[in-house]
This record gives C-alpha cells, structure tokens and sequence, in this order.
C-alpha cells in the first residue's frame, strides 16, 4: 500500500480540516493539500521524466513545500532521498551522487553549494519556491501510483558521526509499520492535533509527518523553520495540543529557556536520538509536566526499538521510578529486541551486549552498500551497534555505542554511567566521557565538562557514587562540545582532540628535557 494514500484519504474525509501551518497560521487544508501533492506529482512524472522507483533528493530547509514534495514523491511512486539541509555541499554531493538521484529539490542558497558539486547522473536541480517550482504545482493530476509494501519509500541517509553516511532503505511496509507503532504506544493522536516541526525534516522530524498524516493531525512548520524556544513556546500557545520531536539537547534548551509557558496547552514532547541524563528528564518534568515520552531507534528501525511512555515517565511515585528514567523503555509490540554477546548468542538477563533488533519496522538493507547490509543484518537481526542490558521487568537500559566502551585495566567502563554522575553537579553544563589510550591500563577514564566548576568537586562526587576505577583521571575544560548536525556529540572529534593535546604536552615535554 502507497503510504500517500492516508493524505488521499484525509483529503476525501476532512477536506476542510487544517492540514498543514506556518508560525501560527493554518496555510492549507487536507483537502487544498491533496490536491497540491497531486498536481507536483502529475510534474514529476509527466514535465520531469520520472518513472517509479526513481529517487528524488531534497536538500531543503524545513518549510511546508518539503511536506508537498514528501508526499507528491510518494504518490507518483518515487522514492525521497532528504539530505540534511547543514551539510556541506560536497556531502550533498556524495548523497545525490550514491542514491542515484536524478532530480534534486533544494532551498536557495543550498542550490548554488550543490551546483558545484553536482555528480553526472544528477540531471535536474530546483530551487524550492522558485518560478519553475510553483510552475510544477500547476499540472494536471496524478492517479496515486501502486505500490507494494516491499517498494522503497525513503533512502534514509544516516547521521554519520563516522564515515561516509549510508543509506537505510525504508519501504512503504517499515513507515507504515512505524506509524501505526507511534500512534498506538507513544502518542495518540486525533483529527486536528498539532505537531511541531523544530527539528529538521530531512531526519527526526520528518518521519512524524507520516503517522500524523495517518490520523489527519496538523504538520506546523515554525516561521524560522528551525528551533527556537521563544518561538517554540508561542506556538504551544498558538497550537493547543501540540506535540513535538526534541532531540535532548534542545529539551535542555527549553527547561532552561526563561520564557513564559503553559505547559497544560501541550501534549507531549518526545526525545530520541541520543542519552538524556536522569537529572535532566526531571528538570523537563519539572517544567512541563507528565508530557514526556521517549524513543529509542535509528534510522535503520526508524523510531521502532523501544519507548519509555509518557505514564511511566510521569509516574513519580512508582518505587521504580527513578531506575525506569534511566532506561530507554520497553520493546515495541512490532519488534522483537536481544541483547547479544560477542558470537552473537543471547546474553542473559542483566548482562551487557549489543542490542539487536528484528521486526517488520527494520529496514531490508542499506542502499546500493551489499557488504554494510550483510554485516547489519547478519543471522537476520539488525545489530544497532549499541550497548544495553535488559532488566527483570524488561527495561533496556542504553549504555553506549559500542566503539564509545572505555576498557580500563580489563573493567568495562561505559562512558554514560560516569557522565550521568558528572552532571548532578549543578554547574555542569554538558559533558561527555572517552577512553585516552594508556600504556598501563589500556585505557584511561577521560571527561570533558562544560561549565564553572573545578576538577576537585568533579572527582568528589564521582567518589560519592561509582567505584574509584570509574573517576576521571583527568578532566578537560571547554566551552563547548563538538556535534554533529542533529546536536550528537561527536566523541570521535574530542577523542581526536585528546590527542591533539597528549602531542602538544608531549611535544613541550621534549623541548624542556632537551
Ligand atoms: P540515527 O540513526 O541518526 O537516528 O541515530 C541512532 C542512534 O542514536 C542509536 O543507534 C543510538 O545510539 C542513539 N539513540 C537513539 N535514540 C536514543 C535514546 N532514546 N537514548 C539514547 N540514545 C539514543
């Protein structure tokens, strides 16, 4: 089944129910929206040339046009390839050059960075909301074309904190899948309900829009097209109900945003996508109430490995409260989740392993990549890469990716446990914990604080709560931390820094002895 026929549908059901906004406007209805994906659709196959299962790439900032050009790919059946909007025109490049996309939509000014790097197969560039673009939203339109749950819908490239991105390939079956698992265990979502776009389209965000479409909610793109608290905060005012995507990083920035907001106008915000420390989930609790709800995927099981639900979250009193906040929840019904020793082989109950998933939401494979697909998904289970250990009640708690495990005189020191300790403190800002390579212990317990606050009151604490061969050894100050596009910190960047640093000191070592 075409995921675009949920829009058909609500277009037919609800024609003049809203459907999609800008800032707090409603700008079309489904009915106006169904219609408008139609017609660019009818320009995409007919004025442009494509034929289904050819890829269309979108190097766009969020706006409602990526919302026609999502759907209008899907119905004419196409697949999208949405590239992060941040990235560097090269590594937009490479993108549009391995998806083999012949078409690419882009913002202005993305346009021109892409230009110059544009691969031979790639035959057409457009600027979003240019003449020829709103020229395309006038043809006649397109019949929905059919397509088969295993039809791709999506080359969802990934993050990439290392390497060159790969490109998860979500069919039609895995979006369904993923929408029908949200609107079932993370957020129930009526006619009319509101989501808000702050996070960008091409990744996180994006795929809300569907289980969304799916129940005739309301797609808001905020008028920046990007996340900003004060903005944020008047949309909730403006959107009763609204639910929203944060990454932590920007949950953060909202608990700490000074300004004025009711948070009995909102439904749910829901995290995902990197480790929110247990200290911070309460502060956001705090301010908005038993309206939080967490994920647990990749992009390679879209949004689909586990959820910590918003009851569970919110319910203080529980005598398990505070070690359920520590975990990223329970499997999804449409999953079946094992953590896995080394041969791969169940690990019992408790023990720590890598985390791999199975189930209709996983992707078949990575795009036009036969060996990253083989080592993925070998035995038929997705490895995620990540390090967890279920409890009795069935809770996973996330330690690290496995490549960020510190191994320290033969103990495994997972980097999360150290930094949850580190940002009790209260004038610690961020902070991430890597391994330094040691002659003596293998590897040394190094943390990166941002913040006013001195290494003595650090190590107190870590002596107050984890064992001494846990503590920092050292302890390295910075204004900031390096991330990625989609606020992830790059433990790669600061470990490349660490060494940076050993070389400078050794460097001033040898001048002085000689
Ligand atoms: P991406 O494919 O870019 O969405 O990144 C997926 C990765 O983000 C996962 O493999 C995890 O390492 C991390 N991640 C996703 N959700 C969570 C979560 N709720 N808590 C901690 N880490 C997460």
């Amino acid at each position: 089944m075409n995921l675009a026929l949920w829009l058909l549908r609500a277009g037919q059901s609800f024609p003049d129910a809203p459907a999609v906004g800008r800032g707090e406007r409603i700008l079309y209805s489904y009915g106006q929206f169904a219609e408008r994906v139609a017609r660019l659709a009818g320009s995409l196959r007919g004025r442009l040339g494509l034929a289904p299962g050819d890829r269309v790439m979108l190097a766009a900032k969020n706006s409602p046009d990526y919302l026609d050009l999502l759907y209008a790919i899907w119905h004419a059946g196409l697949v999208a390839v949405p590239a992060n909007a941040k990235l560097h025109g090269a590594e937009l490049g490479y993108i549009l050059d391995h998806s083999g996309a012949r078409v690419c939509f882009a913002s202005e000014g993305l346009d021109a960075q892409i230009a110059s790097h544009m691969p031979k197969g790639a035959e057409q560039l457009i600027t979003v909301g240019s003449h020829y673009y709103r020229q395309l939203l006038a043809a006649d339109a397109l019949a929905i074309e059919p397509r088969a749950g295993d039809d791709l819908a999506w080359l969802f490239y990934t993050s990439g904190t290392t390497g060159r991105p790969k490109g998860a390939m979500l069919t039609h079956r895995v979006l369904s899948v993923m929408s029908h698992a949200y609107a079932a265990e993370v957020d129930a979502i009526a006619p009319g309900d509101p989501i808000l776009h702050a996070a960008p389209l091409s990744h996180g965000s994006g795929l809300y829009v569907v289980p969304h479409v799916m129940r005739a909610g309301v797609n808001v793109v905020p008028e920046s097209g990007a996340f900003a608290p004060d903005e944020i905060f008047h949309l909730f005012r403006a959107w009763p109900r609204s639910s929203m995507f944060a990454a932590p990083t920007m949950v953060k920035r909202l608990v700490d945003h000074p300004g004025d907001c009711d948070p009995s106008k909102l439904r749910t915000i829901v995290w995902g996508g990197a480790p929110m420390y247990v200290e911070d989930t309460i502060k956001a609790l705090d301010r908005f109430g038993p309206r939080l709800a967490q994920i647990y995927g990749q992009g390679e099981s879209p949004m689909t490995i586990t959820t910590l639900s918003r009851a569970e979250i919110g319910e203080r009193d529980h005598p398990r409260w505070r070690e359920r906040l520590a975990t990223a929840g329970r499997p999804f019904a449409c999953v079946d989740v094992m953590i896995a020793d080394a041969q791969d082989r169940a690990a019992p109950r408790g023990e720590v392993g890598e985390i791999l998933c199975r189930g209709d939401s996983v992707m078949p494979g990575y795009w036009r990549n036969p060996d990253a697909t083989a080592a993925a998904l070998r035995g038929g289970w997705l490895h995620t890469g990540d390090l967890g250990a279920f409890d009795a009640e069935g809770y996973l708690s996330l330690k690290d990716r496995s490549k960020d495990l510190i191994i320290s005189g033969g103990s495994n020191i997972y980097p999360r446990e150290v930094e949850e300790v580190l940002l009790k403190h209260p004038a610690v800002r961020e902070t991430a914990v890597i391994g330094r390579p040691d002659r003596e212990w293998g590897e040394m317990v190094v943390a990166f604080v941002v913040g006013d606050v001195d290494a003595s009151a650090l190590d107190a604490l870590c002596l107050a709560h984890i064992a001494r061969f846990k503590r920092p050894k050292d302890y390295v100050f910075l204004d900031a931390l390096p991330k990625n596009n989609y606020g992830k910190i790059l433990k790669t960047e600061l470990r490349a820094l660490d060494a940076e640093r050993a070389r400078e000191r050794s460097g001033g070592a040898a001048k002085k002895s000689a």
